[in-house]
C-alpha cells in the first residue's frame, strides 16, 4: 500500500468502525431498516473555508483552511460536543466522532445530542494570534448553527481553554455575554472547577472500577498510557495517586519506559520545561509502537483514532484496554482482543466524564451559580460509577461485551426520544 493509500484507509476506518460497532447493537435490538438508517444520519453537516493570513520570514501568505461541525443527532437535547484542530481531520472522521457524541451523552443520560467539529490544521504551526483569527472567522461562519440551547462547544485533540475563550467572545459579540455557549472554558469566564482535569479523573475512576471487577486493585497494577496531553497527563496523575504504578508514558514524539515505576510529577515538571517527554531522566526511550506492545496489566491509549488495528492487536500484551481516546480500536482489532480474552472498557463509557463535566459547567452557567470543586467531582463520580454499573450489568446478563451493551442503553433511549417526539 502506498502511504497515500494507507492514510486513507486510516481515514475510513473511523466510520466504519462506528457502523460496525452499532451493527452489533441494532441486532441485539432488533432495529429494522429505516430505523437504523435514521440513527446513522447526521442532522446537518457543515464544510466552510476559512481563509487566513500568515507571516513566515517576514513575508505575508494567504491560506485557506477546511472547518467543519458535524451536528448529529438532537432528540434528546442540543448538540453537543468537542472542536478538534488536527491536520488530518476531515468529514468521515468528524462524522464519526459526532455520532460517538450522540450515544455518550445519551449513555451517561445528560440532556443532549451528539456533534463533533474540526479545522483540518496544525495548531502547533500558527502563532497565537493566527490561531485566534483563525478560530474567531469559524466562529463567526458557524454563529447561526450555535446557541446555548442548539449547539454547544468544548475542546478536543489540540484545543483547550482558551480556544473556548475565543469562541466564546465572537459568540458574545452578536449574542451578548453567552458563557454557556461553550464549555471548557478558563474559569475566569464561567468555567468550572474540575473541568479540566474531569476526562482523565473520569478515565481513573472507571478504570478502577473495571480493574477491581476483576480481581486487579490498582496498587498491584503496571499500566501503560498513550498520550501526555489534557486527558493522558490527568489520567496518569489521577491513578499514581490511587496507587498504580505507571510504566510507560508517550507524547506525539515518543514514548519513557522505566520498568520500576515513573514519578509522574516529574514527568510534569519535565514536560513544562522541555515540551516533550524526550528525556525524562530515569527512563529509557521507546517508540509510540513499541509501547503499545508492552506488557502490562492495563493499557490506555489516550491519543488518536485506530492506533491499535489488526496489525498490533495480536501483540497488546495488556490484560484490560481502557479507552480513553475515542475511537482507539478499530473494529477488526476490537473483534481479535475479544477472541483473545482482553477486556476492553470502551470510550463511550470510559471517557464519559469530560462531557459530564461539560454538562455540570453548562448547568452553572444557565444558573449563573457556581458549584465548589468537591460538588462537580462528588457528581461526576457517583454518575460515571452508576452509569459504569448499568453497563456491567447489562453486559453480563445478555452475554455481550461492554461495548455492545453501553450502546444498547444508549441507542434506546435515543429511539424512544426520536419516538415519542415524532420527527
Ligand atoms: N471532546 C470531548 C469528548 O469527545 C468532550 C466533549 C464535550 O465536553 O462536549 O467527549
Amino acid at each position: 500500500m502506498t502511504a497515500e493509500e494507507t492514510e486513507k484507509t486510516k481515514k475510513c476506518d473511523c466510520e466504519d468502525t462506528q457502523r460496525h460497532f452499532l451493527n452489533r447493537a441494532f441486532e441485539t435490538l432488533r432495529l429494522d431498516d429505516a430505523q437504523r438508517n435514521l440513527l446513522l444520519s447526521s442532522f446537518r453537516e457543515t464544510l466552510i473555508s476559512i481563509p487566513l493570513k500568515v507571516r513566515r520570514n517576514g513575508i505575508e501568505m494567504l491560506r485557506t483552511f477546511t472547518g467543519f461541525r458535524v451536528q448529529h443527532n438532537h432528540a434528546r437535547g442540543p448538540f453537543k460536543g468537542g472542536l478538534r484542530y488536527h491536520p488530518a481531520s476531515n468529514l468521515n472522521e468528524i462524522r464519526a466522532l459526532a455520532q460517538l457524541m450522540t450515544w455518550k451523552t445519551a449513555l451517561v443520560n445528560i440532556p443532549y445530542g451528539g456533534a463533533k467539529g474540526g479545522i483540518a490544521v496544525d495548531p502547533a504551526e500558527l502563532h497565537a494570534d493566527e490561531l485566534e483569527v483563525l478560530t474567531k472567522r469559524f466562529t463567526q461562519k458557524m454563529r447561526p448553527l450555535l446557541g446555548v440551547h442548539q449547539d454547544i462547544v468544548a475542546p478536543d485533540v489540540g484545543t483547550n481553554p482558551r480556544v473556548m475563550a475565543w469562541i466564546l467572545e465572537e459568540y458574545s459579540k452578536a449574542h451578548g455575554y453567552t458563557p454557556g455557549i461553550v464549555t471548557g472554558k478558563p474559569l475566569e469566564l464561567g468555567g468550572s472547577e474540575g473541568r479540566l482535569e474531569a476526562t482523565g479523573y473520569g478515565v481513573a475512576t472507571i478504570t478502577r472500577q473495571a480493574a477491581a471487577d476483576h480481581g486487579l486493585e490498582l496498587n498491584q497494577a503496571r499500566v501503560v498510557i498513550q498520550g501526555f496531553g489534557n486527558v493522558g497527563s490527568h489520567v496518569a496523575q489521577r491513578l499514581a495517586d490511587l496507587g498504580a504504578t505507571v510504566i510507560a508514558l508517550s507524547d506525539a514524539r515518543g514514548g519513557v519506559l522505566c520498568e520500576s515505576g515513573i514519578d509522574v510529577a516529574a514527568a510534569l515538571a519535565h514536560v513544562r520545561e522541555n515540551t516533550w517527554l524526550e528525556g525524562l531522566p530515569g527512563t529509557e526511550t521507546i517508540s509510540n509502537a513499541e509501547l503499545l506492545e508492552l506488557p502490562c496489566d492495563i493499557l490506555i491509549p489516550a491519543a488518536l483514532e485506530s492506533v491499535i488495528d489488526c496489525d498490533n492487536a495480536e501483540r497488546i500484551r495488556a490484560d484490560m484496554i481502557v479507552e480513553a481516546a475515542n475511537m482507539p480500536i478499530t473494529h477488526q482489532a476490537d473483534d481479535i482482543l475479544r477472541e483473545r480474552g482482553k477486556i476492553v472498557v470502551p470510550d463511550v463509557l470510559a471517557n464519559a466524564g469530560g462531557v459530564l463535566a461539560s454538562y455540570y459547567e453548562w448547568v452553572q452557567n444557565l444558573q449563573e451559580f457556581p458549584w465548589e470543586r468537591d460538588t462537580v467531582f462528588y457528581r461526576l463520580e457517583e454518575r460515571l460509577l452508576r452509569t459504569y454499573g448499568e453497563v456491567h450489568r447489562l453486559a453480563a446478563h445478555k452475554g455481550v461485551d461492554m461495548r455492545t451493551a453501553a450502546y444498547e442503553l444508549a441507542i434506546h433511549r435515543v429511539s424512544e426520544a426520536i419516538r415519542l417526539r415524532g420527527f
